[in-house]
């Protein structure tokens, strides 16, 4: 008989575990999966695909399809759509689908949620949030605003808001003007990195201007847009780059199987990776968020969510997810340089982060991705 594994998501954690299914049994498995981009997208690199001209589309984004056709043809499925309503008493999946807006109505024997999670403003690129085109319009249209832009302001000073500023300063720094707002007195939430960061962030010429929380934006009659801050204060500027804020992606999963937090209404798991309350539900990465939305999270998550399925697949017990025996955080700052540490406390060298980040931004991941040998 033919098991069903439904993977909602194609980036790090659906690919992964696909990969890790697929690689080990192409019989009597169909491996469907369902993303709203065609492409995998290496997220991780589009703080530096803003500047223009320095990271072409195809390194960027690959399709989810030249990955799954190394297995079976009859062993996967690609559909380009959106999961809009998952049961999990019924075990179905309401898919509709993009090509001509159906509803396809999925049933499966396992599925994983690797939704992922989304920029608060979807028209950044941080994270893919709709369609492939989608996904590559705004990286273009950011790239191009960049371009013509003299003043930037980049809020929000966690990783994410490190990295844009420190590309934006590596490449303009002596050009234009380069702001990073910061909400409170510390970078990145007061992390260990935060002196290292602010420090490079100075040699780049960046300006940080802490104790800065956006209120609101608005537009000028110019084509600018006024900043303005809890302080009253405002800043007129050419380019306004969000980088606050990570929403996850459950709005088709019923409210029992999620945190009641609405600021962060992440899926509810067990030791297991399994989604507390329902059977034979799995899920990884930012749609999990815990300990926190990460890369090396996500991937140690997949491959602990495949290795549970395989066991369910042959009747025996799940095992615990042991998470990342040590927590890293690392910022690429500019295209030289970099900042962090290992729990919070051991600082790695500039180099060190530039050798293992900033000199790729994880694109010498991609081919591990789309080829397999990342599980
Ligand atoms: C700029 C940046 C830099 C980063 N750098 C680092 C780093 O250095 N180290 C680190 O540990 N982490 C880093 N991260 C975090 C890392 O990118 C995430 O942890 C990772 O992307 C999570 O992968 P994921 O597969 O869980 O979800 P995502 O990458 O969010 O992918 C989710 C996928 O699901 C699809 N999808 C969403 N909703 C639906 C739906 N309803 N139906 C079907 N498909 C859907 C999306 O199209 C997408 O393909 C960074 C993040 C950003 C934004």
């Amino acid at each position: 008989m033919t098991e069903t594994i439904l993977i909602l998501g194609g980036s790090l954690a659906g690919l992964h575990v696909a990969h890790a299914i697929l690689k080990k049994r192409s019989k009597n498995v169909k491996v469907i999966m369902v993303s709203k981009n065609s492409h995998f997208y290496m997220n991780l690199a589009s703080v530096r695909a803003i500047v223009p001209g320095q990271i072409k589309d195809d390194e960027l984004f690959t399709p989810i399809e030249t990955a799954l056709s190394r297995y079976p043809r009859e062993s996967w499925d690609l559909i380009i759509g959106t999961a809009a309503h998952a049961d999990f008493e019924n075990k179905t999946v309401e898919i509709v689908v993009h090509d001509d807006s159906t509803t396809r109505t999925i049933s499966y024997d396992q599925l994983v949620l690797a939704t992922g999670s989304r920029s608060a403003d979807p028209s950044m690129p941080w994270k893919a949030s709709g369609s492939y085109k989608d996904a590559v319009a705004s990286v273009h249209k950011t790239a191009e605003q960049v371009q013509a832009a003299q003043h930037i302001v980049v809020a929000g000073a966690g990783g994410t808001g490190i990295e844009v500023a420190g590309e934006l300063g590596y490449e303009y720094g002596k050009t234009k003007n380069i702001v990073l707002l910061c909400s409170g007195d510390k970078l990145a939430n007061g992390h260990g990195i935060a002196t290292d960061a602010a420090n490079e962030l100075k040699k780049l010429n960046v300006a940080i201007k802490y104790g800065a929380r956006v209120q609101k934006t608005q537009p000028t009659a110019q084509g600018k847009t006024d900043v303005v801050l809890s302080d009253g204060e405002t800043i007129t500027t050419d380019l306004y780059l969000p980088t606050i804020g990570l929403i996850p992606n459950t709005e088709y999963i019923p409210t029992p199987y999620c945190n009641s937090d609405p600021n962060s209404r992440t899926v509810l798991v067990d030791d297991y990776l399994r989604v507390r309350g329902a059977e034979d539900v799995w899920a990884c990465g930012d749609i999990v968020g815990k300990p926190r939305a990460g890369f090396l999270i996500t991937q140690a998550q997949a491959k602990t969510v495949a290795k549970n399925i395989e066991a369910a697949l042959g009747g025996a017990k799940p095992s615990v997810h042991k998470g990342m025996p040590v927590d890293v955080f690392v910022c690429s700052v500019g295209r030289s340089r970099g900042v962090g540490r290992m729990n919070n406390s051991i600082k790695f060298p500039s180099l060190m982060v530039w050798a293992i980040k900033g000199r790729t931004l994880g694109l010498n991941y991609v081919e591990k991705y789309i080829g397999g040998s990342i599980a």
